[in-house]
């Protein structure tokens, strides 16, 4: 979330104020920068282009990297023991949601002092597209305020605040009712509430998509070698995951079928 943004909450609601300076997140990350060697800044680069995030966190270490600041050597990391320092690990969409939420526990905290007292946010991030809140003290009904604020969250664009869905940057092909389709995936890549417009720019599948037999059967063709290729490797992956290929492969052939009689 925007730095301004998250001011104005730190400001208004104690309970959310980091007990560590923030610019401990800074410091550590120079550090942990200018000490990581050219070889695993190579292999993070690696990593994210084949994730398909490319600079994702590799651009911020060039970054520190480049930065000239000579007392940096000296110094140690330092443990983070507050998450808060790290502030509102989502994006603005959800600014709405969590002011309100916060104003609701603020109210009722008020009429309870002794609550007051020892309630405490200690991190608000997404995972797995949702809102997450983790907090310590409270008892069941801010448990309930924190429960209803996260299961709202899937219904509002994390970016921009509109009605949103939890959408998906990666897709299953499906068969129904004679057509093959793009499918969001429920178990696999990133997800992400947004909506239609938000979903496009940032390449994330919003609804299901009809695609063409000829484009379906290049998708699947590539599947099916990405599979070959990992059943004839099998033994660097367990007897789970395998048997989850061979499904997935029998589906595709399936599928294969339909479409050499059709193209
Ligand atoms: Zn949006």
């Amino acid at each position: 979330m925007d730095e301004k943004l998250e001011r104005r909450l730190f400001e208004k609601y104690e309970f959310l104020r980091p007990t560590q300076d923030r610019s401990i997140v800074e410091n550590n990350m120079e550090i942990m920068a200018k000490q990581m060697p050219e070889e695993k800044l190579k292999d993070l680069e690696d990593i994210e282009e084949s994730l398909g995030h490319k600079g994702l966190i590799s651009d911020s270490v060039k970054e520190y990297k480049n930065k000239y600041n000579p007392d940096i050597y000296d110094k140690e990391i330092e443990p983070i023991n507050d998450l808060m320092v790290f502030g509102m690990q989502c994006d603005n969409g959800w600014y709405d949601l969590l002011d309100d939420l916060f104003s609701k526990i603020q109210a009722y905290l008020n009429k309870y002092p002794e609550l007051n007292r020892s309630f405490k946010v200690d991190e608000v991030k997404e995972k797995y597209g949702t809102l997450r809140v983790y907090y310590s003290g409270g008892d069941s009904y801010i448990d309930d305020l924190i429960s209803e604020a996260e299961k709202k969250s899937e219904t509002i664009c994390e970016v921009c605040g509109a009605k949103g869905k939890l959408c998906n940057t990666a897709y299953d092909i499906e068969f129904l009712n004679g057509s093959f389709y793009k499918v969001p995936s429920d178990d696999r890549g990133w997800f992400k509430v947004l909506c239609k417009f938000d979903a496009e720019k940032l390449g994330y599948m919003y609804d299901k998509k009809k695609i063409s037999d000829s484009e379906a059967y290049k998708i699947l063709m590539k599947e099916k070698a990405e599979n070959d290729d990992t059943l004839s490797n099998r033994y660097q992956y367990s007897e789970s995951y395998i048997e989850e290929v061979k499904r997935e492969n029998e589906k595709i052939e399936k599928y294969l079928d339909i479409l050499k009689k059709r193209l």
